[in-house]
């Protein structure tokens, strides 16, 4: 099977920061990769626009050793000039006069315009104000943001009406690349493609769910920013949040942009307030051969967590009484984000105690190895008799799609090509975000004014122990990481 490749319509896309860390790791690769499989158009010009003083030449040069490092490991060096081709450099300044000029005479008239806030978020007001005094931005101009997207509810307000005061809100494309992950999307499509999930899809047959974000890495390098924010506003506000509202949302009636956000906004609204013995708190240690995390932080009394394990309610009626478990932290032991909705056991087994309990598991995995996998419980094979064991079905069908399933586009370059394609089902709306950081908030405020002290946990452990007990004390465990 070939997958299609349809082209989106000629457009200009402008990265402000354009030399900076996401763009050379990801934007920059992500579209030269679109530009070979033959979905970016022949008249689509890249523009970045940074700080940096440089000439084309100079850019074109960054652009080229950025794909090297990051991008596809087999390189047509014909295809790579033509992209560099399309690449042009401005230096502009986001919150001074230079360089909008020049940007202004540059923008074609005819192509969709969007802008890429590759930034930090508090230069966000000063582009899209200049955006629009110079009349770069068109009504029909997309523009593009990065997380974080504020640190508490006040700060995101703040942001949205920022950005509202210069565009509306479907030209607002809120990024969080989880959402553009392939198996996340698959989700939706094995949710509300197929009969076979739904009727089950409720508190009645499902025991619960756990959404594991894992990371082998330590917050080295970006320790002393990290430590004003903390895996609560890093990680679960916005990623384990959005994979929380997918597997919970109500089947929309269409799969268009509101509809779907309107559902996931439904989901966070009836997330129940959190109590402080729901949530567990950690930091990691130092190891023989690496820091702590305080080292990290460069903070000795930090209280910045490096890890959360949550255990959320959603009150409405298809989830109550089933709890949705999260965790994500830093330098565990070994790097994993999966869904895992764990199924209730038969109610009955005809098969006598000595044959175990099993239950069903639908697994989402994001990372590594993006796929979807059922645990089923079959006959071990052999002449032992009647003995069940649990075996994954792999639902990836990567033999069935074939090479199809190995050009699975990264996150990033799918979303920038629903950005030209003017689709923000995938993007987080505003109200959207605020919610989330309203559900937060609290947790925040509560730990600082209890003074709150994460548990330790072993680098290159599975998290603290607590953790662990949060499962462990009604019956249920984690799964292995
Ligand atoms: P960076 O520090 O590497 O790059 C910042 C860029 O902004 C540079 O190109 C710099 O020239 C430009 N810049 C700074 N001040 C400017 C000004 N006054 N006028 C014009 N340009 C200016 O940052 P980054 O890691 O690329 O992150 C960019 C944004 O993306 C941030 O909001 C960050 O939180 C977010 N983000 C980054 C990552 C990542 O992996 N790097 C992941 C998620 C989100």
């Amino acid at each position: 099977m070939v997958s299609r490749v349809i082209p989106v319509d000629p457009f200009d896309l402008v990265i402000f920061g354009g030399t900076g860390d996401l763009a050379k790791r990801k934007i920059l690769p992500g579209l030269f990769r679109r530009f070979v499989s033959g979905q970016m158009p022949s008249e689509a010009l890249i523009m970045g626009a940074a700080r940096a003083k440089m000439n084309d030449t100079e850019y074109r040069d960054l652009v080229k050793i950025a794909i090297l490092e990051f991008g596809s490991a087999s390189l047509d060096e014909k295809l790579l000039v033509d992209f560099l081709d399309k690449v042009t450099y401005l230096r502009i300044d986001a919150t001074g006069e230079a360089g909008w000029l020049e940007l202004s005479q540059s923008m074609r008239n005819g192509p969709v315009r969007a802008f890429y806030f590759s930034v930090a978020p508090s230069l966000f007001g000063a582009l899209a104000e200049r955006l629009k005094k110079h009349k770069i931005a068109l009504s029909d101009s997309r523009i593009v943001v990065e997380k974080p997207f504020g640190r508490d509810l006040e700060s995101a307000k703040i942001l949205n009406a920022t950005l509202a005061a210069h565009f509306s809100e479907d030209q607002i494309y809120r990024i969080d690349h989880y959402l553009g992950k392939e198996t996340v999307q698959n989700l939706m499509a094995v949710r509300f493609g197929n009969l076979l999930f739904e009727p089950l899809w409720n508190s009645q047959y499902i025991d619960h769910i756990q959404i594991t974000v894992a990371e082998k890495v330590d917050v080295e390098g970006r320790g002393e920013y990290y430590n004003t924010s903390g895996a609560m506003r890093d990680m679960v506000q916005n990623h384990l949040m959005q994979l929380l509202c997918l597997i919970a949302m109500e089947p929309p009636a269409q799969f268009n942009p509101d509809a779907v956000r309107d559902e996931k906004l439904k989901v966070i609204r009836a997330l129940d307030k959190v109590p402080p013995h729901h949530i567990v708190r950690g930091q990691y240690e130092a190891s023989s051969d690496s820091f702590g995390y305080r080292e990290h932080a460069n903070d000795a009394k930090s209280r910045t967590e490096s890890y959360v394990a949550i255990k959320a309610h959603v009150s409405n009626w298809r989830w109550a009484g089933t709890p949705f478990y999260m965790r994500t932290g830093k330098r565990l032991r070994s790097r994993c984000s999966e869904i895992a909705v764990v199924f209730k056991q038969p109610p009955h087994s005809i098969f006598g105690s000595e044959a175990g309990t099993h239950r069903n598991a639908l697994v989402i995995r994001l990372q590594p190895d993006e796929g979807i996998t059922m645990d089923m419980t079959i006959k071990e094979p052999g002449p032992g008799g009647m003995r069940l064991i649990t075996v994954p079905l792999d639902m990836t069908f990567s033999e069935a799609l074939g090479p199809a399933a190995e050009e699975v586009p990264d996150a990033y370059e799918r979303l920038i090509m629903d950005v030209i394609r003017g689709n923000q089902t995938l993007f987080m709306r505003g109200d959207e975000v605020e919610a989330a950081w309203e559900w937060t908030d609290p947790i925040i405020k509560g730990w600082k004014e209890r003074n709150d002290v994460p548990k330790p946990y072993d680098a290159g452990s599975s998290g603290p122990d607590d953790a662990l007990m949060l499962l462990h004390r009604e019956d249920r465990k984690w799964r292995p990481i």
